[in-house]
């Protein structure tokens, strides 16, 4: 989508960027509901790793998975939902991959560490081995404000968070809960390409811009964060382990379709286990993350949230 140059733009400058989620943070920016924002984003290591001499050891944890924001929605209270359309995703290059030993789902087979830059152009991606992959750019971290206490960035839950979900890319919309008056969204870790898992420990690591809209959507709770695309919903939901995150995302599900479709409960995992597609989000951050996608034809037009 073409950018408005009248559109607020809250920069990355180190004063908007947060490394936790946490009602403590004073907003760097008040928005309405319906204004189109442009939200400036670092890449997880902060601008930290330039080349291949700056390996991932030398990079100060107190400056990992910069978040922007928080910003305040006005009129957003507890109790309801905030709904974050995404507009449009722009990705600065190069990307960056950093391979660590002991770090990730298969650690042990990295014997050295390793900064790799990933020039992007044109839309796509130079990776390792002369392979060029189309980008699909995404948003590794998004979410609001806990109710109390901090969840650091690099945390999902159920305020959102490091959900690092590949479905959260443009054209997708994002409903995470309001917590606390304003609901304090703050975004970042933008990803140029993600395959599900993030294996390595990470995607393909860029700082870049992200066009938003939000919408309140008034007294309305979900059970966790939802995503929604042009064809289906997902449920995400975080846990220890995958089987354990799994499970409940089922349930969740479970419940959700059976109140929006007003059926019984087996009746609703008879429609997820037919239709329904368990998928993994990632396997390396502190808990794991698994979502639920669901395809809208199985609403039948009945969303849980007015359209
Ligand atoms: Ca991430
Ligand atoms: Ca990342």
């Amino acid at each position: 989508m073409a950018q408005n140059p009248e559109s607020r733009i809250v920069s990355r400058d180190p004063e908007n960027l947060i490394y936790a989620f946490s009602p403590a943070n004073p907003p760097c920016c008040e928005i309405a509901p319906g204004e189109a924002v442009i939200v400036e984003t670092q890449d997880c290591f902060c601008g930290q790793i330039q080349g291949p001499d700056d390996l991932f050891e030398k990079v100060g944890w107190d400056r990992i998975n910069p978040a922007t924001g928080p910003i305040f929605v006005q009129g957003a209270l507890p109790g309801d939902t905030l709904a974050v359309e995404i507009l449009d995703i722009r990705v600065l290059s190069p990307g960056v991959m950093v391979a660590v030993p002991n770090m990730g789902a298969a650690g042990h087979r990295i014997t050295e560490s390793r900064s790799m830059l990933i020039p992007l152009r044109n839309g796509l991606a130079h990776l390792p081995g002369d392979i060029i992959l189309e980008s699909h750019p995404m948003i590794g971290v998004i979410g609001t404000s806990p109710k109390e206490g901090s969840v650091a960035t690099g945390t999902p839950g159920p305020h959102g968070g490091n959900l690092d979900s590949k479905v959260i890319a443009e054209g997708s919309t994002v409903y995470l809960p309001v917590n606390v008056p304003g609901a304090l969204l703050a975004l970042g870790d933008l990803h140029a390409l993600m395959g599900d898992g993030e294996v390595l420990i990470c995607g393909v690591e860029v700082a870049g811009t992200v066009t938003l809209r939000t919408r309140l959507l008034k007294g309305l709770s979900l059970p966790c964060p939802v995503v929604e695309t042009e064809d289906a919903v997902y449920l995400i939901w975080s846990e220890e382990t995958l089987d354990s995150a799994a499970e409940a995302v089922v349930d969740k599900s479970a419940s959700l379709l059976a109140q929006t479709l007003r059926i019984r409960d087996e009746e609703a995992l008879c429609l997820l286990s037919a239709r329904g597609n368990l998928q993994v989000c990632q396997i390396v951050d502190p808990l794991k993350t698994v979502r639920m996608e669901i395809p809208k034809y199985l609403f039948k037009g009945n969303y849980p949230w007015p359209t």
